[in-house]
């Protein structure tokens, strides 16, 4: 039976990174990942040859960012694309009002102004909410506190609703009431117009990665671990494992002894999300020049509100809108065509026969991926902030969760998954590791 020093399962940001910094620290560390490919949810197509992130795009927010510290040293380009994170402005929107007609720039300034009104009411009544409150309960609670009459509030409440499902994939009421707290965005936001993978394929460079290791088991004593593929068992002093919750908490997946508290009850308290892409290329362009986004407000936008202009990344018309929440689940089943279909009704009503069909679609199904179960997680009413960090807490000394949920700061995103992995890492070399070694040399 072979032995190692460390196991880490799974290559996607968080595995890389704490592999990398265990084999500069000269351990023998071997990967173990289910696909053939390194990535994991940062996941580019290139086909046509076009640059598609069907995983994560942004860097949400590049102050002091490890993300964007590594992607400047690897020498990866980025555009800036400050409208990651579900902001009313910052950047150009083009506003519709439910009727479908455009917003003048004084009534959608008046109308981000009431969302920032309403946002800082939330603080106060998350802050008041109690252990089982959900996001809607807290947004609801901030709203009344305003006396606005019908239709001001539910313009407000319609755009709350689709910030948690867009940033969260949950709808407002599966979403706890602390489950925003941590979704601070610093600076600038960017993409990476090459592709978003270039990043983890730099990080794997000279690691020793075993491909097509679908990981089964995981046994663990104070005294090492086994990790169980359908190709055998290795055994080794110590393992990081990243893969996703949705993987961590389904059968497929054994962990022996089962996990202890603190971490057990974290995991639990933790869901994956319903959260897909759609993206939509055009012969032309038909809709606003200068706007980062367009949205559109009120019933028509329940499903399809928001979309994100991307053309100036790679200079074909291309619209990227997501099916978020319940709309994600609601359209699992749907054809192409289908989604097209009801997304292309939603353009015309604000741009007419202009929209015309896309010349092509790219739709993802993180839900139904063996080996995400979703595309991240969010906190489900009755957990705390702290459950991230609790998921990580290391276990008989021997055994390290790292991965997107298990950090508290920015949870749900690459720089988490990064963050995570130096984290075990540090804790496996009983030292604190500057965070610039993630992307120093081999
Ligand atoms: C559609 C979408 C949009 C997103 N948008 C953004 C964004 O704009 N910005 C942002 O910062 N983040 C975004 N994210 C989240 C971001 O992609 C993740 O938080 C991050 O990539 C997670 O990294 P990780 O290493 O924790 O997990 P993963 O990348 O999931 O890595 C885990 C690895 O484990 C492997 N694995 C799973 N099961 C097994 C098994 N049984 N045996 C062996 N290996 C296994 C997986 O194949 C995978 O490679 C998005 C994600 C998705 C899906």
């Amino acid at each position: 039976m072979e032995h190692i020093e460390t196991i880490v399962v799974g290559a996607g940001v968080a595995g890389l990174a704490a592999a990398r910094l265990l084999a500069q620290a000269g351990r023998r560390v071997v990967v173990l990942e289910a696909r053939d490919r390194v990535g994991g949810r940062v996941c580019t197509d290139r086909a046509d040859g076009l640059v598609t992130d069907l995983g994560a795009s942004w860097i949400h927010g590049i102050t002091a960012n490890p993300v964007a510290e590594a992607a400047e040293a690897f020498g990866l380009p980025t555009v800036e694309f400050t409208v990651g994170g579900y902001q009313p402005d910052s950047r150009p929107i083009a506003y519709y009002g439910p009727s479908g007609e455009r917003l003048g720039d004084d009534a959608a300034r008046a109308f981000a102004d009431d969302v920032r009104v309403v946002d800082a009411a939330l603080l106060t009544a998350v802050a008041a909410s109690k252990a089982d409150d959900s996001y809607l309960h807290v947004t609801e609670t901030a709203l009344a506190s305003q006396g606005w009459g019908d239709e001001r509030s539910e313009r407000v409440r319609e755009f709350l609703q689709h910030r948690s499902e867009e940033q969260y994939g949950a709808g407002i009421e599966d979403l706890a009431a602390h489950g925003l707290d941590d979704d601070f965005i610093d600076g600038d936001e960017v993409v990476f117009p090459n592709g978003y993978d270039q990043l983890p394929g730099r990080l794997a460079a000279g690691l020793d990665i075993r491909f097509d290791h679908v990981v089964t088991r995981v046994r663990w004593s104070t005294k090492g671990v086994s990790v169980t593929t359908p190709g055998g068992t290795l055994t080794a002093d110590n393992a990081v494992v990243t893969v996703p919750i949705g993987v961590l908490q389904s059968t497929d997946f054994t962990i022996e002894p089962a996990l202890p508290e603190p971490n057990a009850g974290a995991l639990g308290r933790l869901t994956m999300n319903a959260f897909e892409k759609v993206f939509l290329r055009f012969a032309s362009k038909f809709w606003d020049d200068e706007v980062y986004a367009i949205r559109q407000q009120g019933p028509e936008g329940r499903r399809w509100h928001s979309w994100y202009d991307l053309t100036a990344l790679h200079g074909t018309p291309t619209l990227l809108t997501f099916a978020a929440g319940p709309v994600a689940s609601e359209i699992r089943e749907w054809s192409e065509q289908q989604v097209v279909d009801s997304v292309l009704a939603q353009l015309r009503r604000l741009y007419g026969p202009r929209a015309e069909q896309p010349t092509r679609v790219d739709i993802t199904a993180w839900q139904d991926d063996p080996f995400a179960h979703g595309s991240y997680a969010y906190m489900i009413p009755g957990s705390t902030t702290a459950d991230h960090d609790d998921l990580a807490t290391p276990i008989g000394g021997v055994l390290h969760i790292a991965g997107e949920a298990t950090w508290t700061d920015d949870p749900a995103t690459v720089t988490a998954a990064l963050c995570s992995g130096h984290r075990a890492a540090s804790n496996i070399l009983h030292r604190e590791i500057p965070i610039a070694q993630v992307w120093a040399a081999l």
